[in-house]
This record gives C-alpha cells, structure tokens and sequence, in this order.
C-alpha cells in the first residue's frame, strides 16, 4: 500500500488514485488565475520546475487587480498598469512564455455563459496538457473572484473537449490530460517544488503592489521580506510533509 497516504487534515486514508499514475511531464500548460499573483501563489514552484524541463507556460490572468491596494489615495488605473508590469516580471522569473489579460473589473468578476465561452476558446487556443486554476470547491472560499474563476474553468475545460460547444469558435475540440486546482480541500497530488522554492518566492515578491495586502510588508523591510519567505518556505514544507517531499505544492488532480 505505498500510495496510501493519509492526509495531514484529515482522518480519512485516500488511495491518491490518480498520484498513483505519475502526471506526466507536459509540453504545454494553460494557468489561470483571477487575479496577478494568484497563479505564483498556487503553482509558482510548478511552473517553473515544468518550464525548466522544456515545457511551454501560458498565464492567463482573469482581472485587472484594481482593487488590490488599501492605499487610500491610490488611482485604480495607475494600479492595474503597476500590476502588468509586476506580472510580466513575475512570468519572466517563472520563465512563462506568455501572459494573457482577460481584464474584467476586479472584485466584480460574475460566472456568465460569456465567462464559460470564453474559458472554452483559451483552452481551445492553448490546447494545453494541463490546466491549472483555483479549485471552486474549496469550501468557505470567500473572494468571489476566485469562485467565479475556479467554475469558469471547470466548465471550460467540459465545453473546449466536445465540439458541439460553441461551434461558432472555429476552433478544434481539445481535451486536457489533467486539471490542477490549487488550495484544494482534498488535495491527491503533489508536485515536488524543492528546486524551485526561490523561482516562486521571486515572482511572488515581484508583485510590489501587494506586499502590504498579501505578503506582511514583505516589499518594506529585510526583516519583513525573511518572515514573508520563512512563512511560504514554512507551508511548502507542511505541503511536502504529506509526501516525504522537501517541498511542494499541493492540488485536487482531475482527469477530464
Ligand atoms: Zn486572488
């Protein structure tokens, strides 16, 4: 029974069925997250570990962040143009390829058929092997960014598989091999970030505009930026734990 393991909150013994047949190195993979930063948040040490063996990263960043400051003073326009710019940085510290900007308004981000088209037509496009994103099941998830983001996507990936979902898209059905959810309750697999740890903490800190939201001030004070990277370094062990891994990042691993 080497692939039992029992997971660290919980007291139910999981087969992790699908760790079990090991994800296999992707060509191309397709990350979406709500928000800049939610994506080096959740798979940063992936990605880059994935990139550094030959594969092709896209992010596909869903808002504009404008509301992702407690300055007061702040002009949200000034913002989301700091945020593209910190994006950008970030992917190259990743070494993604490319990044992709939906730009719908922040904090205001609603599930439509427009928003689940539009998740089908990036697949389509990308055809990626692997898709990673928020899982939407994560229970008392409180950004609606996040839910809306994570149902999109999974709905997506139904509809970019079966081409009779939106046939006006003129694009090939493409069925990923696998879906990734970050910040999964259950999470059944684990990728080994243990290389790679710096690469996600430089693209984290490349986001300077969030450092006094997300990350304690992290862009403030030597001090402040050590706590930042003893806390990720912290929950990345804890991730690993699970798995006799140094460190990792953890997901729920979808077959679709
Ligand atoms: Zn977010």
């Amino acid at each position: 029974m080497a692939n039992t393991k029992k997971h660290p909150d919980s007291n139910v013994y999981s087969e992790l069925a699908s760790n079990a047949v090991p994800l296999a190195l992707p060509k191309r993979v397709l990350a979406i997250g709500a928000h800049p930063d939610d994506i080096e948040f959740g798979a940063g040490g992936t990605l880059a570990r994935w990139v550094s063996l030959g594969c092709e990263v896209t992010m596909l960043v869903v808002t504009d962040g404008s509301k992702g400051s407690w300055d007061p003073g702040i002009d949200p326009a000034d913002l989301v143009a700091t945020r593209i710019n910190e994006q950008r940085a970030a992917a190259a510290a990743l070494g993604a390829a490319e990044v992709r900007y939906l730009n719908e308004v922040d904090g205001e981000l609603e599930y439509t058929m427009d928003l689940r088209k539009e998740m089908c037509r990036q697949i389509r496009d990308v055809r990626p092997d692997v898709v990673l994103s928020h899982d939407p099941w994560q229970r008392y998830q409180l950004h609606p960014d996040h839910r809306a983001t994570g149902w999109a996507v999974m709905d997506g990936v139904v509809s970019a598989r079966d081409h009779l979902y939106f046939p006006e898209q003129d694009l090939d059905p493409h069925r990923p091999d696998a879906v990734l959810l970050w910040s999964a309750d259950t999470p059944d697999h684990w990728e080994d970030i243990s290389d790679h740890f710096p690469a996600k903490v430089e693209a984290l800190l490349c986001h300077s505009s969030q450092g006094t939201t997300t990350m304690g001030g992290a862009e403030q004070t030597d001090d402040r930026r050590r706590a930042f990277v003893d806390r990720m370094q912290s929950w990345a062990a804890g991730q690993g734990a699970a798995v006799d891994l140094e460190k990792a990042e953890s997901f729920k691993r979808i077959t679709p």
